[in-house]
């Protein structure tokens, strides 16, 4: 991969430029998906730069690194100190995402985790809207279904679980569609391909269980302690596929997708975003991630870190 823009990456504990940061095609995260990765957005405004939420980033990647059993452990200050350095490397004059994944080297044939020796690797790459987003996304339940917990984690997000979205995305497309959502082995709605969601339905906002097959998404914790707040509350409820037919809104929350609606699921229309604009939900959600990312929110202290990209100069290899 080249990505002329964002040229340098952290790898083998150095910043090089990414066309030498390259692995032995028979190691075990190219063989069988052996890694946890994390996705940060970060935002470029008037020469700083401003991080969601890189605390909460970090502690997910190492509980998926202690749940997967990888060895793997970082102290967040060491952390915070690479993603700072190789952002100050890139220089991004625009919005970005920053890639940081385990992985291993190792190239022994039995695929296991207890053995082989863990390391961390941080790519970058620009960033805007992921999905349009003043069109709603048409959207299709999957025929694939969300995999168990009691099979691959799933709030871990290992590398080869992701084979799971890519199937359901691919038919979502393949079938005309823009995204898949998809159900847990129970029948229940899990979360889209890379995307978690809140249902407006008959006046209460409702996300499936902590406990049931979803990740614990970051952009779905903001979005909840924003409701909040605000006086909303949330509640932790199972949703079938005839509450998503007949809701009002249905919100999918990620850091790619940030906050973003569907129109229709199924080609059932959502009542109040069937054709955009985004339905009073959605808007404000946006408006309030929106105070956040401007720093005039009461949240922005805590979870944002910013900086400037002229302070210092970063150590390449
Ligand atoms: N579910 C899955 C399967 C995902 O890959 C993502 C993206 N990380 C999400 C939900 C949303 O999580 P977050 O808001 O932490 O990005």
């Amino acid at each position: 991969m080249t990505n002329e823009k964002m040229n340098y990456c952290y790898f083998r504990k150095q910043i090089v430029p990414l066309e030498k940061a390259t692995v032995n095609v028979s190691c075990q995260t190219m063989q069988y998906g052996s890694s946890c990765f994390s996705g940060i957005r970060g935002y470029y405004r008037d020469g700083k730069v401003r991080l969601f939420r890189l605390r909460d980033h970090y502690d997910r990647l190492m509980e998926g690194s202690k749940i997967l059993s990888f060895g793997f452990f970082m102290e967040y200050e060491n952390f915070e100190r690479i993603i700072e350095d190789l952002v100050i490397a890139n220089a991004p004059q625009e919005d970005f995402y920053i890639r940081p994944f385990i992985f291993t080297e190792d190239d022994s044939l039995g695929p296991r985790f207890d053995t082989p020796e863990f390391d961390m690797t941080v790519y970058m790459k620009p960033l805007n809207n992921y999905y349009d987003p003043d069109k709603g996304l048409r959207m299709m339940i999957s025929s694939w279904r969300k995999m168990s917990d009691a099979s691959i984690s799933v709030k871990a997000k290992a590398g080869g679980s992701y084979l799971n979205s890519s199937l359901a995305t691919t038919e979502a497309k393949r079938c005309g569609y823009d995204e898949a959502l998809l159900l847990d082995q129970s029948g229940a709605i899990a979360e889209g391909s890379a995307t978690n969601l809140l249902l407006e339905y008959q006046g209460n906002v409702i996300t499936p269980p902590t406990g049931s097959a979803t990740l614990n998404g970051i952009t779905l914790r903001t979005a909840i302690q924003l409701l909040q707040s605000e006086g909303i509350p949330v509640r932790f409820e199972a949703i079938d596929r005839s509450m998503v037919y007949t809701s009002n809104e249905l919100i999918l929350t990620g850091t790619a997708a940030q906050v973003n609606f569907a129109s229709s699921v199924d080609g059932r229309e959502m009542a109040k975003s069937s054709t955009g604009p985004p339905g009073p939900l959605c808007q404000l959600l946006r408006g309030l991630f929106d105070e956040v990312l401007n720093m005039k929110s009461p949240f922005s202290d805590k979870w944002i870190t910013e900086f400037s990209l002229k302070s210092e100069e970063a150590v390449v290899a």
